[in-house]
């Protein structure tokens, strides 16, 4: 396999790129100048130098060499609500978080549940063990508003009782102002205020 080909193959991996795309990008990275393409490729090892995924609640940040504290400034700061907000991926919880009406944790769930999902990362164990160290008020689940996302709500909830029933009547998903089928990731601030400030738990 030659370069171009491999390149292909990587950003077919990207999210909903299909082959004919890849080709697509290929042919305008090709078209750039020699120092953007420089650039392109420096950007990448610098990001994976600079950026860090943190090991609590999942989410990449900007490492902050004079607050190394090893977590996020999310998971750092104390004076964040302790209810955990379980997301899908990093674009959902920056959406969130723009909002501005959320005010407690978060955690990265990383992807569908594996029956419905892409092969990926589902940290469903991950999750299990950050609930048994910390003992949170309350568990929102904020799945994207589709068949898969309510499916995946389930299994999480299924799957946190399972191992921890006291945990049974602290879980509650975003209340849908969210019409079905618009994901987190393109909601805007006061749909998702909403959606916060309707969510109901699911017993
Ligand atoms: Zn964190």
């Amino acid at each position: 396999m030659n370069s171009a080909e491999k390149l292909k193959e990587m950003l077919m991996q990207f999210p909903s790129v299909g082959p004919r795309q890849a080709e697509r990008f290929i042919y305008f990275i090709l078209s750039r100048s020699k120092a953007w393409k420089k650039e392109f490729a420096n950007l990448i090892e610098q990001v994976q130098q600079e950026v860090e995924l943190c090991p609590a609640c999942f989410r990449f940040y900007q490492k902050n060499h004079k607050n190394n504290s090893g977590i996020c400034s999310i998971c750092a700061n104390n004076q964040r609500d302790n209810a955990l907000m379980v997301v899908l991926n990093n674009t959902d919880l920056k959406n969130i978080e723009k909002s501005g009406s959320y005010t407690g944790k978060y955690f990265v769930i990383g992807g569908l549940a594996p029956s419905v999902g892409k092969a990926g990362t589902f940290r469903m164990q991950e999750l299990i063990a950050i609930l048994k160290k910390t003992e949170f008020t309350e568990i929102i689940l904020a799945m994207p508003a589709t068949v898969d996302g309510d499916y995946t709500t389930e299994y999480i909830k299924h799957e946190i009782i399972k191992t921890l029933p006291e945990y049974k009547d602290k879980i509650s998903v975003l209340g849908r102002g969210l019409s079905r089928g618009v994901e987190l990731e393109y909601a805007d601030p006061a749909t998702i205020k909403e959606a916060i400030k309707n969510k109901k738990t699911i017993f």
